[in-house]
């Protein structure tokens, strides 16, 4: 099988498991108790925020353990925006992941606010002037994805944030599909809020952080027991924890080398792919866009018949189009960046990972070529 789908998800690291096991077995206290099994497992805890806190350049306090990334941009969202309004305004953008986008509808159906849905060009990028112009003195946060999940293309968030800072607006951007492949120092994203995904790295699904700069005030989504200093209640993953750290440090000691590998191969196989599809659309700007991701539109067939077609023969990728309750609608993604519904419908993503092969795209390639032949003389 060849799997070109690491942007839903990826395997467990074998370090990782290795990692978390113990907290899982022996190690398996509770980190809020107050014997010797609990304060191991607050140990393990505190290293791994540690740990974490170091790759990302900020305090430990500043880490927010959390289920995932979903659960990081609905306490991002909702927690800054209700803790202290400057105003009821949000800026995010028309191609965000529906755990923003879904946030900021709850916020406007429940709360009143107003959001601003920055548009974004063909290539799938947000203006700088836009969002200048889309800031009121009534908005209380911008949140803007570093990377996105269907066409990979890479936001220009450093100037953003300066942007938003000159207007005192905070910064959130969901980092969930840049770990691995993008420099996540807060210090030189200048962000105030940023969330990840264990999952998109390494780390087991359900696993996921969400940093928020210190002086920032955030209103809990979960209520309980208090625990992450009151900002997310619920007894801590510890095994999750240790697994996210680990994964973290893993992804990022190899992230330089990678990135370099994975850009050529990308490069490479989608001029492969446009060679033998010639009516084959790139999706994402061709430059901005993170080393391992290739996504195409293939019009005049279906989006969902070239991916049973490629999954026959043993390659694994998804449709761009695939939303999470698997309807065939056509991606706002696609749709935000100008493509025609119809088009829109033909998309096919491929994410490469570190295992990935010149050999293996030089075959996908190949059978993308048979699979549109097959498929068009069909229809
Ligand atoms: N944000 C982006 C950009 C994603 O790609 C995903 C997952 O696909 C999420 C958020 C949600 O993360 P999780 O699956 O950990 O809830």
């Amino acid at each position: 099988m060849i799997y070109l789908d690491s942007a839903a998800t990826t395997a467990v690291r074998r370090e990782v498991l290795e990692a978390m096991w113990p907290y899982m077995t022996a190690e398996f206290g509770n980190p809020s108790s107050h014997h010797s099994l609990g304060e191991a497992a607050a140990q393990a805890l505190k290293e791994a925020r540690a740990t974490i806190a170091q790759i990302l350049g900020c305090r430990a306090s500043e880490i927010i353990f959390t289920s995932g990334g979903t659960e990081a941009d609905n306490l991002a969202i909702k927690g800054i925006a209700l803790a202290a309004p400057r105003g009821r305004h949000i800026v995010t953008s028309a191609i965000e992941h529906e755990a923003v986008l879904e946030s900021c509808d709850y916020l406007h159906r429940h709360h009143g606010f107003e959001i601003t849905y920055l548009p974004v060009d063909r290539h799938g990028l947000i203006s700088l002037d836009q969002a200048t112009a889309a800031i009121r003195p009534d908005t209380t946060l911008c949140s803007i994805m570093l990377a996105n999940n269907e066409v990979g293309a890479i936001q220009p968030i450093r100037e953003l944030a300066e942007i938003a800072h000159a207007a005192g607006v905070p910064l959130h951007t969901d980092a969930v599909q840049a770990a691995g492949a993008l420099d996540l120092n807060i210090g030189k994203l200048g962000v105030d809020a940023l969330s990840l995904s264990g999952h998109k790295f390494g780390a087991p699904k359900g696993t996921g952080l969400l940093y928020l700069r210190g002086r920032l005030t955030i209103e809990p989504v979960l209520h309980g027991g208090g625990q992450e200093r009151g900002r997310r209640s619920g007894t801590e993953s510890v095994a999750g924890a240790v697994a996210l750290a680990k994964a973290l440090q893993l992804a990022e000691a190899s992230r330089p080398e990678s990135a370099q590998r994975l850009s050529q191969l990308r490069d490479d196989f989608i001029a492969a792919v446009l060679t033998a599809v010639p009516t084959a659309i790139l999706t994402g700007d061709p430059i901005q866009r993170l080393p391992g991701s290739a996504s195409f539109c293939f019009p005049g067939t279906s989006g969902e018949a070239v991916l049973l077609y490629l999954e026959q023969h043993e390659i694994i990728c998804s449709s761009g189009s695939a939303c999470a309750a698997g309807a065939d609608r056509p991606s706002h993604v696609l749709l935000a960046m100008g493509l025609a519904p119809e088009v829109a419908q033909t998309a096919v993503r491929f994410t490469l990972s570190e295992g990935t092969t010149a050999e293996e795209l030089n075959k996908v390639a190949r059978t993308i070529r048979d699979a549109i032949q097959a498929l068009t003389r069909r229809a």
